[in-house]
């Protein structure tokens, strides 16, 4: 049985007094979430606030972000080894938005993820079509290139220290949500890509959705056989509304 894991992906959002009020609810909550993994992804500049504020919960803690590189001259990058100097547990990788803004590739992601799995992070691995590859029937074809991605160049151990999150875009930030059963097959058919290569591995890696999820929808889509948690945008920014996901993942254990 996998573990469920909701991790709330902050984004370009909070400030020092947001952060601190933010981490306060969650922590105020969390007693009552006993299953679920709960983790939270401020921005770069706020890991020192939840490294302080976090330490002794259970509540972990990651980047939304890593540097491909290990060390050196790389300006405004921030490496594997600087996030686990915080105390950082995850790190997203190859989330949409850096695909599309920031040209990464799947190379330059799979990187990523190696810095990550050296460095003893868990990578949480996002692969998702646009709205158009899903409408011309291409769905499959780009998560399996996105996941593929890291398989081809670390192998299938490498998702032993990782996450991976299916994301639609055309569901991420929009309030459509991908249905279960949309949802539940791409799961299916990741967790498949997987198993052909070693279904212990299969069998092992959690799964997360990510796209619109909300205190109601997140049972039923948590409780899809691949489904094994969320990765949470917008509601991760009002402890009530995370807390409510949490607790879902918690029904879903
Ligand atoms: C995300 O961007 O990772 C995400 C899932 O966002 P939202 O929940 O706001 O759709």
């Amino acid at each position: 049985m996998r573990q469920p894991l909701i991790a709330g992906n902050w984004k370009m959002n909070s400030s020092k007094a947001d952060t601190t009020d933010l981490l306060n609810g969650i922590k105020a909550g969390i007693g009552e979430i006993r299953q679920a993994a709960v983790a939270v992804c401020p921005p770069f500049p706020y890991l020192y606030l939840a490294e302080e504020m976090l330490a002794g919960t259970a509540i972990a803690y990651g980047s939304q972000d890593l540097s491909p590189e290990p060390e050196g001259a790389f300006t405004g990058q921030v490496s594997a080894a600087m996030l686990k100097d915080f105390g950082c547990t995850y790190a997203i990788i190859g989330h949409s938005e850096r695909r599309l803004f920031n040209a990464e590739t799947d190379d330059i992601i799979a990187q990523k993820y190696a810095q990550a799995v050296k460095h003893g992070l868990t990578p949480i691995l996002c692969v998702g079509e646009t709205l158009e590859e899903r409408e011309s029937g291409k769905t499959e074809e780009v998560v399996a290139k996105h996941l593929d991605g890291v398989l081809d160049a670390h192998g299938v151990e490498a998702f032993k220290q990782g996450v991976i999150a299916y994301e639609p875009v055309w569901a991420i930030g929009t309030g459509v949500t991908a249905t279960p059963e949309q949802a539940q097959d791409v799961h299916a058919f990741l967790r498949g890509r997987i198993a052909a290569k070693s279904q212990q591995v299969a069998d092992l890696v959690q799964i997360l959705y990510g796209g619109s999820m909300k205190p109601n929808n997140a049972e039923e889509l948590i409780g899809q056989t691949d489904i094994d948690g969320g990765l949470i945008g917008g509601a991760a920014l009002k402890a009530a509304d995370f807390l409510a996901i949490c607790k879902a993942g918690d029904a879903n254990a």
